[in-house]
């Protein structure tokens, strides 16, 4: 990409407090870059490498960014910088990028960051022209770039920016939070302690919301919302008093470092200690996260996210016109967004001028709809015990029970469905083992307590399995259900749960005991229901296989080495293409294309080439059911006969690995969100006749809802896959992060 027979430079930098995906952000904004024709340079050390120039301006290759995408904080550095605060410190950093011809950043930082580039934009053409007056650039380099355009990516951990629904930084420091409060937890049951526990945020509640929720904390304190009454620590200390009375054996509260009371008077983790204490004579010990939050390696999420951002990032500035305004890229939902930079810059300092001046209802609004209603949510499910039933309240007898493979946060989603049903008076009873276990009858009442320290636990408490069941079982099952004079059914699972819940829904006419409200959650690793974009399961499977295969990478350093990874999905490539580009393979093989022998062919000719030129591992990820001839022993057999002397080849079958682990915070929240909408739907007045059958799922991030009746139709014939999968869409990503070849 070229002005005036020019190629065009790029500056990237990371700035302000480090965070982990700035890496991958900066490897996918190189090589797209490159790949678009541009010249990319990275400028090291934020604002104090571009006001210090030499040195800290360099030229990056395809290559100059190997390796680091599973690398945490930031490779390129990141500083604070007060000299750039000042005009004379800003006049030095344009001298430095005009002798580099740069007039494109992309900025990845928080808002101090990206306050600071819009000002030192807005300065530009006087910044110039002074330069000019010094003699220091000539009129024409001046004239040559007469506007900077500047792009924003956020980088921060605390979530805290409008433009977008998750920075940069923010999933994998829930991660560290979730790994650290799940141990706490641990410790805290051996001994009846009760931990507070201090996590980032001083203006912005997010990672201590949805950390409490993950972690299933007793008590929240967050900025956005202070404690409603002035006596909120007795109602803290009784809450928590009420819940050893029924037996939890740990407490835990989570503190943002920025909460405060209605008062705006700051509660400290140490003052929480002190209060529980006092009150109620606790052994209370505090845990300050600090900047563990900030470390270690990028989740999937992170990964896959930052890539895509980056890439839109390079795309956007390479379009700028001098007219553009400066924009933000962020992600909705999973789509990549774009606003007015310092739009998003203003209102985002609103919300915290809104928490100084205590207008905390106003604060909570510009959160958006998700937070509030985590929130509540929260509220009911640390409730030591169910509410009273109110006399006008329908009870009702609802039974849970799993159908599929086992899917991480399936005892959250269970943990959730009981403690909102029985805080809505209903009976809640619980059918061990699936299908088969409904024929049976093996059919048990489930109590508050019964779901305790189920929010993190991996596999499936009340058992599941892949039995379908045949029009031979209906009898049986039309029987139990009766017996138990159970008034709906939550399934909770994956093909098999929408299949049973689907014959169910078609026989009502000759059952009259299925004509109840069936309500399906999705949950498997494979991410492979229509309804929903996401399934639960799917983002603990991808970390684990991510985890893995980095582990797989990290084992070839020393020979030349070809992996052929081969991972879960069924009929659907999520998690094969997902952890694609999450690892950075060379090639990727779907379900949804399939591959030929002239694919094989292709491959191991640019696997050759790659070697030849200094290639040491090559990495390609199969979905298991890509092919029934071509299979992974296949395929490897083939590499390594055609690859002699070049590489070697290893096969890495991951296997039930994949549906194994706790949950991921990322699955316990969407389980949360689920759950708490399905059980919702039970207390929906409908129709006698028609008793509603429905998948809740999550479509553009919203929670929302399907006919069963409908499914057949969003499925794609023959195959276990919805028709319409949105993250097809990113195939071209992963080719072009995977697939260029440095110029010689
Ligand atoms: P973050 O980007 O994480 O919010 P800071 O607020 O510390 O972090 O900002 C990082 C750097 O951005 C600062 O050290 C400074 O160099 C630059 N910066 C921040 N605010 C401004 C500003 N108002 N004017 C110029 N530069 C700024």
């Amino acid at each position: 990409m070229t002005t005036n027979n020019q190629p065009i430079s790029i500056g990237v930098l990371t700035s302000g407090g480090d965070s982990p995906g700035m890496n991958p952000a900066v490897r996918s904004v190189v090589r797209t870059a490159l790949n678009m024709g541009a010249r990319v340079f990275a400028i090291y050390e934020g604002y104090k490498g571009m006001v210090a120039g030499k040195g800290f301006i360099k030229p990056m290759t395809w290559s100059s960014v190997g390796g680091i995408l599973q690398q945490g904080g930031t490779e390129i550095g990141s500083a604070r910088c007060e000299e750039f605060r000042e005009r004379n410190g800003r006049l030095q950093a344009a001298h430095n990028l005009i002798n580099h011809d740069i007039d494109r950043l992309v900025v990845i930082g928080g808002d101090g960051s990206l306050t600071g580039a819009n000002i030192f934009r807005q300065e530009w053409p006087g910044l110039l022209a002074e330069l000019v007056a010094q003699g220091k650039i000539s009129q024409v380099q001046a004239n040559t770039h007469p506007v900077l355009h500047l792009v924003g990516l956020v980088g921060s951990i605390d979530n805290d920016m409008f433009g977008t629904d998750m920075t940069i930084g923010a999933d994998t420091a829930l991660h560290r939070i979730i790994e650290a409060v799940d141990a706490i937890n641990a410790t805290a049951a051996s001994h009846q302690r009760t931990f507070v526990i201090e996590v980032m945020g001083r203006h912005c509640g997010y990672l201590a919301l949805m950390s409490a929720v993950a972690a299933g904390a007793n008590w929240v304190l967050i900025p956005e919302s202070p404690p409603e009454s002035d006596d909120w620590e007795q109602k803290m200390c009784d809450t928590l008093r009420a819940g050893r009375l029924i037996g939890r054996r740990n407490s835990i509260v989570i503190v943002a470092e920025g909460a405060q009371d209605r008062h705006g008077k700051a509660i400290t983790s140490g003052y929480v200690k002190k209060v529980i204490e006092e009150r109620i004579h606790e052994d209370t010990r505090v845990t300050i996260l600090g900047h563990v939050q900030r470390g270690g390696s990028p989740s999937a999420f992170e990964r896959y996210m930052s890539t895509m951002v980056a890439q839109a990032a390079v795309k956007e500035i390479l379009a700028a016109t001098v007219d553009s305004e400066p924009q933000l890229i962020g992600i909705q939902d999973h789509t990549v967004t774009r606003a007015p930079l310092m739009a998003c810059v203003a209102q985002t300092h609103q919300v915290a001028d809104l928490i100084k001046a205590q207008d905390y209802e106003a604060a909570m609004a510009l959160r958006g709809g998700s937070f509030a209603e985590t929130y509540r949510t929260f509220r009911t499910l640390t409730r030591a015990q169910p509410r009273k039933p109110q006399p006008e309240q329908r009870q009702l007898r609802l039974a849970i029970m799993h159908s599929g493979g086992p899917a991480p946060g399936m005892n959250t989603a269970v943990r959730v469905a009981v403690r909102l049903g029985l805080d809505k008076g209903h009976t809640i009873l619980a059918i061990r083992n699936g299908f088969r276990g409904l024929i049976e009858g093996n059919i048990s009442e489930m109590e508050w307590m019964s779901v305790t320290n189920w929010m993190g636990r991996g596999g499936a408490e009340l058992g599941t399995n892949r039995y379908c069941p045949k029009p031979q079982d209906l009898p049986k099952i039309a029987a139990r259900l009766t017996a138990h004079q159970i008034d709906g059914l939550l399934l909770i699972g994956g093909w098999t749960a929408y299949n049973g819940a689907h014959l169910l829904f078609k026989e009502r006419a000759s059952y009259p005991a299925f004509n109840i409200p069936i309500i399906c959650l999705p949950a498997t690793i494979n991410n492979n229901l229509p309804g929903t974009e996401y399934s639960i399961g799917a983002d603990t499977a991808l970390n684990s296989i991510v985890e893995d295969v980095d582990k797989i990478k990290q084992s070839a350093v020393a020979s030349q080495r070809c992996f052929v990874v081969e991972v879960m999905g069924h009929d659907c490539g999520y998690l094969a293409l997902m952890s694609g580009i999450a690892t950075g393979a060379e090639r990727v093989y779907l379900p949804e294309e399939g591959v030929t022998l002239a694919d094989l062919e292709a491959d191991v000719t640019n696997l050759r080439e790659g070697f030849k030129q200094g290639k040491r591992l090559g990495l390609l990820i199969r979905s298991e059911r890509v092919d029934p001839y071509y299979t992974t022993p296949f395929m490897c057999a083939v590499l390594e006969k055609e690859g002699g002397d070049l590489f070697d080849v290893r096969q890495a079958i991951l296997g039930h690995v994949q549906q194994g682990g706790n949950p991921s915070p990322y699955d316990r929240i969407q389980a949360t969100r689920l759950a708490t909408r399905a059980m919702q739907l039970f207390d929906e007045p409908h129709r006698e006749k028609a008793a509603p059958a429905l998948v809740v799922g999550l479509q553009r991030g919203q929670l929302a809802t399907t006919n069963v009746a409908d499914v057949p139709s969003l499925t794609e014939q023959g195959v276990e896959r919805p028709l319409n999968q949105w993250w097809l869409s990113l195939r071209p990503l992963a080719r072009m992060m995977a697939q260029y070849q440095e110029p010689v």
